[in-house]
């Protein structure tokens, strides 16, 4: 926090007035050089994601409850779960990066595919078969489709 007057870098806190439901704090500031004090507002800044389900419901992100479902659709197929960590992290990463804090279900259903894609082929197809809901032969050959592309 560099001061507006002098642009030292050394500041000190003289007064905080913290305001605890908001998300912004007031601070007062005075310059170590110049002894002039000046105002902050310091916002924190929170890394929250949203889920829009296909219901149009919305919910925070759980990276647990995702974990949970990806080694549901896939327990018999033995991968190590630091795999499927990973493949989490690397989703929500992504996510964390990505330009609106609200995403649907079915974006993120996509990335765990593709995940799954490059990690265990059939594994791929258990969650695909939970996650596109396959109710017929057809679905199930144009998820093969995708495996040999
Ligand atoms: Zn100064």
């Amino acid at each position: 926090m560099n001061c507006p007057f002098c642009h030292n870098q050394h500041t000190k806190v003289v007064d905080k007035r913290d305001s605890c439901n908001k998300p912004v704090t007031r601070r007062r500031r005075e310059c170590l050089k110049c002894k002039k004090r000046f105002t902050t507002y310091e916002r924190i800044e929170t890394l929250s994601l949203y889920v829009v389900k296909r219901s149009g419901k919305v919910e925070e992100f759980d990276r647990d409850k995702l974990k949970k479902g990806i080694l549901t659709a896939v327990k018999k197929r033995r991968i190590a779960d630091e795999t499927i960590d990973e493949l989490v992290s690397e989703i929500e990463l992504k996510l964390l990066n990505g330009k609106s804090n609200y995403v649907k279900s079915t974006q993120i259903g996509d990335m765990v595919l593709k995940g799954l894609l490059k990690i265990d082929k059939i594994g791929y197809l258990l969650f695909a078969s939970v996650y596109k809901d396959f109710n017929n032969l057809a679905d199930f050959k144009s998820a093969l489709t995708n495996l040999e592309n």
